[in-house]
């Protein structure tokens, strides 16, 4: 585990830079006029309005975890993924104003069943679509990947480089174990400032360096870089 760590911080510091990132969203959502959200998003095939449909059907996703630990009435955060598919694609036909009014209405939500979730419960084991078990704590950290990486998708001006410390390196150990789990990237050796990391530290063969800022090294990883890296990142979710 590197040093500070979003695991490592209090649940009400890694709850505050949740709610940091759906304000850093939600401002740069503002910024932009209803006809730019027709705009193409930096997501293949998405313009903005899929990715805001998205991280608002997100938001009321993670929020339905949330109530589950409050009721322990299993309840899923999606029906089947093709729901969650299908929710994106006619979200996106939605008015703009709709569209703007999704992502208030569930980040307030999610924010209301956090605060009203009783401090036993945060332990409550829940279901993610990929089907893990975690404990409901973990929604912090969902909705904080989230909203972060995804208003660098708004192409809109936000970077990497916004993000706060322990988020860049919580999302590059999120990557190296999901490559690690997979089974790819093992020749990669990343160089990010805080100290290198092999992703398969028993490969022989010549390794590809990542080298840069920890946001940038991330941003790579992360295959937000596509553009000026010769390097294409394995595929982490
Ligand atoms: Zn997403």
């Amino acid at each position: 585990m590197s040093q500070n760590s979003f695991p490592d911080l209090e649940l009400t510091d890694r709850l505050a830079i949740a709610r940091a990132g759906t304000a850093h969203f939600g401002r740069l959502l503002a910024s932009l006029t209803d006809a730019q959200l027709d705009e193409p998003s930096l997501l293949e095939g998405w313009t903005r309005k899929h990715l805001v449909a998205h991280v608002g059907y997100n938001a009321a996703a993670i929020s339905r975890l949330v109530e589950w630990a409050a009721t322990g009435d299993e309840v899923p955060m999606y029906p089947s993924l093709e729901t969650r598919n299908e929710e994106i694609t006619s979200g996106a036909t939605l008015p703009a104003h709709a569209l703007r009014n999704l992502f208030d209405h569930t980040a307030a939500r999610l924010d209301e069943k956090w605060r009203n979730l009783p401090a036993d419960r945060w332990d409550f084991p829940v279901k993610t679509i990929q089907g893990r078990t975690v404990p409901v704590a973990e929604t912090a950290w969902m909705r904080t990947r989230e909203v972060w990486i995804h208003a660098v998708d708004l192409a809109s001006g936000a970077t990497f480089a916004e993000f706060p410390d322990p988020v860049v390196t919580s999302l590059i150990d999120d990557i190296t174990n999901a490559w690690r789990r997979n089974g790819t990237g093992s020749d990669l050796r990343l160089n990010p400032p805080t100290g290198t990391i092999d992703v398969d530290p028993d490969f022989t063969g010549t390794r590809v360096e990542i080298s840069g800022p920890a946001p940038a090294v991330l941003r790579w990883m992360a295959g937000r870089a596509q553009s000026d890296s010769a390097a294409v990142p394995p595929r982490w979710l």
